[in-house]
This record gives C-alpha cells, structure tokens and sequence, in this order.
C-alpha cells in the first residue's frame, strides 16, 4: 500500500490529473484503512484513466488485484455515456451515495459534528479502554524484596525488560546505598555506560553527531557513512536494479561517491554551497572537513550541518528522479539547503555568539 501510495503521489502529479473539487486543497487522492481503500478523482476520462494506471502498475508488480466484486464506483455529476465507460474499463459495479463506513456517512455534501459523533464516539471508547487496560498493568510489591523480584512468566514484554536491567544494575547497588562504581563515584552516565555496548568513537562522529544538524539529514549521513546506502550499483549487483548508471547524470556508476561529489549536479550543488561558506567540499576524507575548517566550534557545527543537508538533499533528488526525470535546479536546492540549516540554528539563540549569528544571517538573507 505504500507503493500505491507513492505511485498515487508521483502519476496525480501530472497536468491531466484533476483531484476531486472537496480534496483539491488538500491535494487529497486517497485513504487507506486496513485493507480498505478509498480513491478520489474528478470525473473525467484522464484522472480516471490516471488511477487506475497506479492501480495497475500496483497489481503488476505485487500480484495484488483489486476485488472486483467487493469495489464499487460513486459518481457525482457525471455523464451517464462518461459513467457507463468507467464503470466497464474498470470493472467495478455503481454504488449508491451516501453510503456508511466506520459509522460515518459518505456524501457529496460537507460532513457536520453530528456526521462525525459515531467515529469519534468509538476513538474514545478505544482510548478508555486502552488506559483501562494499562492501568490493569500495576506490579505491587510493597514488603517484597525488589532486588529479588523476577517477573512472572505472564509478564509483559516491556516489564520484564525493565526487571532484566534492574538485574544488571544490582552490582552497583549494595546493602541500599549505591557503591562506588569501578572504583569510582556513581553517576547515571556511568551506570549507563555499563549495560552498553560501546563501540570504539568513529573520526567522522562531530560531522553527523553534532547539535545544528537536522535529525533526518544527521540519519542519512549515519547510514553513508557506514557505506551501507542501498545505491544502484550495490542494487544492479544483487540483481534488484536493471543496470548501475547514475539517475541524475546517466554518466558514470551510481556508487555513494559519484552520487555526493563526482555527479555533475552535485558538484554545481557543493560548489555554490562551497561559495556560501567559504569552504570548499571535497569527497576526499570527510573526517578532514572539520579539521581544516576555520571559525568556532559552533561555525564549523553549521557548516556540518549544511554539508548533512547537501548530501540529504541530493538523496532525495536521486530518489525524486527515478519515474521521470524531476529535477530541482541546483541553485534552487542550494538555497533551500541554506534556509532550512540557518532557520534551525537561530531557533537556539542562545548557542550563539554574535560573530557567528552575524554570519548565519549573512548567509540566510543571501539565499
Ligand atoms: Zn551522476
């Protein structure tokens, strides 16, 4: 369904596609609950016709088909010659307007606060009852010996873990006193410390793991920087992808560095990113973008931050341009990627000092 979803998105984009008059604003082509499906269109032969491409293309590719004898078309307004052509290319049969589903009546006119009571009715039942069912959830152990307790075997899942890291933590804790902990003080950090795993600190952690990148950008870089993002030329040798070309340029293998630095987009993208501010971003060694970046440690945070973006971004694009070939103008993503960093970084005022704030507003007034 979520194939659909994203197909739904990419082919209604189109210029013949008109949404329905009520979901236009919303740009709204349909609702998915359970297995359920609902979709909205006008009534004309291309948005139609639009439809049921995706729907196609779904069945296609997952062997899901649509159950004919389950699915009904509602017309509002259209041509009884229109009517009979859909419903026969579709195959589906006429419903009758309004019709109920989960209590709510579907109708071509605007729904009220009354239309809606029986849906809402029933969320907060199932919310009360949910709360119900979680209060019933209480351990009491008042006069037991809770460094002792262990959970019965009809526990749930999240109380047993909570028991299994008390059991970890009991070393530390002697005779109701915390003790000292390998010699030391105790505190949260090294009691946290203790039940982690922790791996040896990577060269590149300032560049992902630093305050100013945006979390999704910060995810992105994570996963390139363990080389493990899922580009065409690791796709094209698992036998997922028909060849390994880059989508962008359709000149050179799509591997993590063509795609970032050596494809001719992103190289226009990095260097008018490079002009902004004053750097300039090579592929070579990123654990060395910071060591030779100037400024404070705050500067190099948001430069950081925007390089997270670029990468972000030209991901997005390479995965944007894969049905037909929308690409956004690299000037245009370049001030995107600079609005989107700096509007971030002067929301937390207070991690910044004046030179660096009048730099961050240089750069937001020039994008
Ligand atoms: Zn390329």
């Amino acid at each position: 369904m979520e194939y659909l979803s994203r197909n739904l998105t990419y082919s209604t984009g189109a210029n013949e596609f008109k949404y329905y008059p009520m979901c236009k604003q919303m740009k709204l082509t349909h609702l998915m609950f359970a297995n359920d499906l609902l979709l909205f269109c006008k009534g004309d032969g291309p948005s139609i016709m639009t439809i049921l491409r995706s729907f196609a293309t779904l069945s296609k590719t997952s062997c899901l088909n649509m159950s004919k004898g389950k699915s009904n078309a509602y017309f509002n307004g259209v041509n009884e010659s229109l009517k009979q052509d859909i419903l026969r290319i579709s195959g589906m049969v006429e419903g009758a307007l309004p019709f109920k589903y989960l209590g709510v009546p579907i109708k071509t006119t605007r729904l009220n606060a009354k239309d809606c009571k029986p849906l809402i009715d029933k969320i907060v039942q199932r919310i009360r009852n949910l709360e119900a069912r979680k209060l019933s959830y209480a351990v009491y152990i008042k006069g037991d010996n809770w460094l002792k307790y262990s959970p019965t075997n009809n526990s749930s899942w999240s109380w047993r873990k909570i028991c299994c890291v008390k059991t970890l933590y009991q070393e530390s804790y002697q005779h109701h006193i915390w003790a000292t902990y390998q010699g030391r003080e105790y505190s949260i950090t090294k009691g946290y410390d203790s039940i982690r795993n922790k791996g040896e600190r990577v060269q590149w952690h300032q560049l992902v793991w630093n305050k100013c990148t945006i979390p999704k950008h910060r995810f992105l870089t994570w996963i390139h920087m363990h080389n493990a993002l899922n580009t065409k030329e690791k796709l094209h040798k698992l036998g997922i992808s028909d060849d390994d070309t880059c989508e962008i340029c359709r000149n050179g293998t799509e591997t993590a560095s063509h795609l970032f630095f050596a494809c001719e987009y992103s190289s226009r993208v990095l260097t008018l990113v490079g002009g902004f501010i004053g750097e300039s971003i090579s592929a070579d060694a990123p654990t060395e973008w910071r060591r030779g970046m100037k400024g404070s440690g705050m500067r190099k945070d948001i430069i950081n931050a925007i390089i997270n973006a670029c990468i972000y971004s030209i991901w997005k694009q390479q995965n944007l341009c894969k049905p037909e070939l929308i690409l956004l103008k690299s000037a245009k993503l370049v001030n995107q990627i600079i609005k989107e960093v700096t509007g971030r970084t002067l929301s937390f005022p207070e991690n910044l000092g004046v030179r660096d704030r009048e730099w961050l507003e240089g750069l937001r007034i020039r994008s």
